[in-house]
């Protein structure tokens, strides 16, 4: 959306900044040698970004040396010293996702003593050592000891209630996106916000970007996305619940285009892009709420098969559960295995992390054959193996991003699976149809299940990932 358009729904965003927390990941190779990498690092590091011309309404506090730094410590500290050192020029705060936004405030709640160090003494910390993010903090960092005391005061109260707007008073409201996966972080940043509206703007990806928000502040359980339909070749796939991955082949017979699409219903989104992909299934299920002149207009229902997502991770039901085989494959020598299990995505701390609930099973009915499983550290490297069986965003987003943290498994004790499906059954589930859900997130099921935990165990490393092979995984 043309920036100054933003002025017909929050007036006077050319008269501050705004403090945007964006991030580039590593690239890596494809087997032929090109290169790949997320559509926004393209973006940050093309000309079009670096050399924007000046626009007052998109001005941002982070320096574009520190948005274009790899190393994810190095460039949220500029990031968040520049954010802290502008602060009462901040008119909004962003990132792309919500997840990104809660890793910032995690952040200062991490950092805030060395930032105000830094302000005190005017001096940038040692542990930056990019000279462009050195030289573009130089430009801005003064002695300050007013602010450092501020900034102290506030971080110090160990009350994070409304941190956004205490820090920066001027924020109108928070451009994140908070529909489908990221829905879930709405009510911490209601809290970190003291309610600040927030604005979903674009519906995007890596393949395509799809469409715009034309009522950005409007509620987010209201927003709808207008396709641009210049794009792309939008076609929409009814949606009938079958199997199929994204990426997968497409019934021809059944596609309906752009302008067929009906109110109410929902679809899945294929498109064929300029840049080659033919008919591919983004994944997207999607239902028509309206049309914008002839374009249809969705709210995004949900991703097709994910099961877990902290960040822009997406854990489908096969690959969690061929990590929980590779795990489980641990267990042999004890003669234990698993004998249920499911997920949950725990975004209760930040960053969240991957919860899997296990009950076991010892073959040799001795106790102390479970004992010696839960004692010998077995599970914390089952825990580590079910993490180097996930995908290279998953690993990438724990090793280079710190974005997700450390993967847990709960052991709940014998018969915990069980009082579920009685639990699903008395709530109206078919006993003939009843299948263990592989993720859940319902209170009810999370408080029985944490009841049963008999112990809990957390992934000792990361996991390995390198930008060299990411692509080829
Ligand atoms: P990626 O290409 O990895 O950046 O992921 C793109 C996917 O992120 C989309 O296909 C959606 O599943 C999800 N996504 C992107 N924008 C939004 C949005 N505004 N609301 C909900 N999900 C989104």
């Amino acid at each position: 959306m043309a920036s100054r358009q933003w002025n017909s729904y929050v007036a006077g965003l050319d008269k501050g900044k705004g403090l945007y927390f964006l991030f580039v990941k590593s690239e890596t190779k494809t087997p032929g040698g090109l290169t790949a990498r997320p559509v926004l690092t393209s973006y940050y590091k093309s000309e079009h970004f670096q050399s924007r011309p000046y626009d007052p309404y998109n001005v941002f506090t982070s320096p574009t040396a520190a948005i274009l730094c790899a190393d994810a410590f190095q460039s949220m500290y500029a990031q968040m010293l520049c954010g802290l050192l502008q602060r009462l020029d901040v008119l909004r705060v962003g990132t792309v996702f919500a997840s990104g936004l809660l890793r910032a405030i995690r952040f200062l709640q991490l950092h805030w003593q060395e930032l105000c160090n830094d302000i005190a003494a005017g001096a940038l910390t040692p542990k930056v050592t990019d000279p462009s993010i050195r030289g573009a903090v130089a430009e801005l960092l003064k002695p300050d000891t007013e602010l450092a005391r501020f900034v102290a005061a506030e971080c110090s109260k160990g009350d994070w209630a409304s941190i956004i707007t205490r820090i920066w008073p001027n924020t109108k409201y928070l451009d994140v996106i908070v529909t489908g996966a990221m829905a879930q972080y709405i009510p911490t940043l209601e809290y970190y916000s003291g309610g600040l509206p927030m604005a979903c703007t674009m519906y995007a990806s890596s393949e395509c970007f799809f469409g715009l928000n034309l009522k950005p502040m409007c509620d987010p359980s209201e927003v709808s996305y207008t396709i641009m339909p210049n794009m792309a070749y939008f076609e929409f796939l009814p949606h009938g619940g079958d199997g199929h991955v994204p990426g997968a082949g497409v019934d021809k017979a059944q596609l309906v285009d752009l302008a067929d699409v009906e109110v109410g219903k929902e679809y899945e989104l294929v498109i064929t892009t300029y840049a080659g992909l033919n008919r591919y299934r983004v994944g997207d299920v999607l239902r028509v709420t309206g049309f914008h002149n002839a374009a249809p207009q969705f709210r995004f229902v949900r991703r097709k098969n994910v099961l877990l997502s902290i960040e822009s991770d997406k854990t489908d039901e096969a690959e969690l559960q061929k990590a929980v085989e590779s795990a489980s494959a641990l267990l042999q020598p004890y003669n234990a295995s698993v004998v249920e299990y499911t997920s949950h995505a725990d975004t209760k701390a930040i960053p969240g992390h991957y919860v899997i609930y296990w009950e076991l099973l010892a073959k040799d009915a001795s106790p102390s054959a479970a004992e010696a499983v839960t004692r010998d550290g077995v599970l914390e490297r089952c825990c580590l193996a079910m993490e180097e069986a996930l995908n290279s965003v998953y690993r990438q987003s724990r090793v280079a991003d710190g974005s997700i943290g450390p993967l847990e498994i709960r052991v709940v004790r014998g018969g915990t699976f069980e009082e579920l499906m009685d639990y699903a059954i008395s709530r109206g589930a078919s006993i003939n149809q009843y299948k263990v859900p592989r993720c859940v997130s319902l209170p009810p099921i999370l408080e029985l299940l944490d009841s049963r935990v008999v112990s809990a165990h957390f992934s000792p490393a990361p996991p390995k990932w390198s930008a060299h092979c990411a692509a080829n995984q």
